[in-house]
């Protein structure tokens, strides 16, 4: 298949090509690097057009005469949406507008990521897709919109879509160093450079942590069976790991304690999410499940290794 994936040279997106690649697949990456890197995709046999899914003509040129798109590029983060809400309604919301227009042109199957924050201040646990959506920051909304507008296109021009709810991903080739980075990675980098954690909260928050092979094992099997739904779907398999799991963990991979450098809670964060993976398993009976602690090892590895 001739897949477009928007956001391939981010950290789920990179991911996800070299297992297109691997599985055969012609890839197109459409990136504008905003907050991804070109050397994620560095040797890899792929088109690369290097530029805003808010640009018309180059999207369309990316997606010329593909059969499937998964759909990631946006602007990833809460704190960063709190900060500037209008970036990531363009990026997220009218980005997904723009990639949903080249898929009906095309003809072509659709896969996008949504995230878990859509749920935010419902307080059941674990969640599932039943329950009600109450956003918590704008990145929250720009996501329910992503998702919204990729269901609307399914129903209205009867595309064959998917979204996705991501979880908290985490793996190799994430980002680490830069002020929106995600815990996993800021965590492992700060131990890595024996530099205090800095720890939002007091610890007790908890994620489904995700390890990014699952995640792209169930992106590639959707596009290649072209699997449809007209709900979202949550993408995580019902972890429940709080911070202070998480550092105990790192401190015995690594062998040593961590110091931690406690700081005041962040707006618009969630206090507890948990996917329950019902709907998942019954589309995907097959979703390979990688242990917390065996994902953490290979996450550990390669950023030694980087
Ligand atoms: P990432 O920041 O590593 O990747 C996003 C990529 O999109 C980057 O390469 C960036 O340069 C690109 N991008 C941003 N705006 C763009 C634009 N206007 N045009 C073209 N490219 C653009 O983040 P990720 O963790 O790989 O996330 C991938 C997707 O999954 C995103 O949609 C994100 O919101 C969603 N998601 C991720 C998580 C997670 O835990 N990582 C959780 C929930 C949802």
């Amino acid at each position: 298949m001739r897949v477009l994936v928007t956001g391939g040279a981010g950290f789920i997106g990179s991911n996800l090509v070299r297992r297109l690649l691997a599985d055969g697949d012609e890839v197109v990456v459409i990136d504008d690097l905003s907050t991804g890197y070109a050397h994620n995709l560095a040797g890899l046999p792929v088109q690369f057009v290097e530029a805003s899914i808010l640009d018309q003509q180059a999207l369309a040129a990316a997606a010329s005469g593909v059969d499937a798109i998964a759909h990631l590029a946006a602007l990833g983060s809460v704190p960063r949406s709190v900060k500037d809400p209008m970036a990531s309604h363009h990026a997220n919301a009218t980005g997904t507008l723009m990639v949903l227009e080249a898929a009906r042109r095309e003809g072509a199957y659709v896969t996008a990521a949504s995230s878990s924050s859509v749920y935010g201040s419902v307080p059941d646990l674990p969640r599932t897709e039943a329950l009600p959506t109450r956003p918590m920051s704008p990145y929250a909304a720009s996501k329910l919109a992503t998702e919204s507008y990729v269901l609307a296109y399914g129903t209205s021009y009867g595309l064959p879509t998917l979204p996705f709810r991501f979880f908290n991903v985490y793996g190799p080739r994430q980002a680490a160093g830069h002020v929106y980075a995600a815990v996993i990675p800021m965590f492992i980098d700060a131990a890595l450079n024996g530099q205090p954690l800095p720890l939002n909260g007091d610890g007790q928050q908890s994620r489904d942590f995700t390890f990014v092979d699952t995640v792209t094992w169930v992106l590639a099997n959707a596009i290649h069976r072209k699997v449809s739904s007209d709900v979202p779907v949550n993408l995580a398999i019902g972890a429940n790991v709080t911070l202070l799991d998480l550092i105990a963990e790192l401190e015995g991979q690594l062998g040593h304690n961590l110091q931690v450098e406690h700081r005041p809670e962040r707006v618009g964060d969630v206090r507890a999410s948990q996917s329950d993976p019902v709907l998942l398993r019954e589309l995907f009976p097959d979703v390979p499940v990688v242990p917390f602690t065996e994902g953490l090892a290979s996450t550990l590895a390669w950023f030694r290794s980087a």
